[in-house]
């Protein structure tokens, strides 16, 4: 599972539906009182709900754009009071992940 940190209208409609569920998964995961299991995305957003929703929320907006229905608001309950406001860990620099995304045989920087 990889979370993008690039803008969702770069994103191909493949890559961002993906984007849209990854981060619907880690949301749900991270909303649970259970211990997590050692994934670096899930490292990485660890405190950080309410800035993964609005991922969501720009992820679903540009969902919408294009035609795709998102019926899927997502509702925090529980925010901790140690909530981080900005994304300061990365698993590969946003360089590597264009890298990254323009291997595959997809419309992303193309
Ligand atoms: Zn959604
Ligand atoms: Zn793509």
């Amino acid at each position: 599972m990889q979370i993008w940190d690039i803008e969702p209208h770069l994103l191909c409609n493949f890559h961002l539906q993906e984007q849209h569920d990854n981060i619907h998964a880690l949301i749900h995961l991270l909303s649970q009182d259970v211990i997590y299991p050692p994934h670096p995305e899930v490292n990485r957003w660890k405190q950080k709900l309410s800035l993964l929703k609005e991922m969501h929320d720009l992820t679903a907006i540009e969902l919408s754009r294009r035609g795709r229905s998102h019926e899927s608001s997502i509702y925090l309950n529980q925010i901790s009071q140690n909530e981080h406001s900005f994304q300061d860990i990365f698993v590969s620099t946003i360089e590597e992940q264009i890298i990254l995304l323009k291997e595959f045989s997809c419309p992303c920087f193309t």
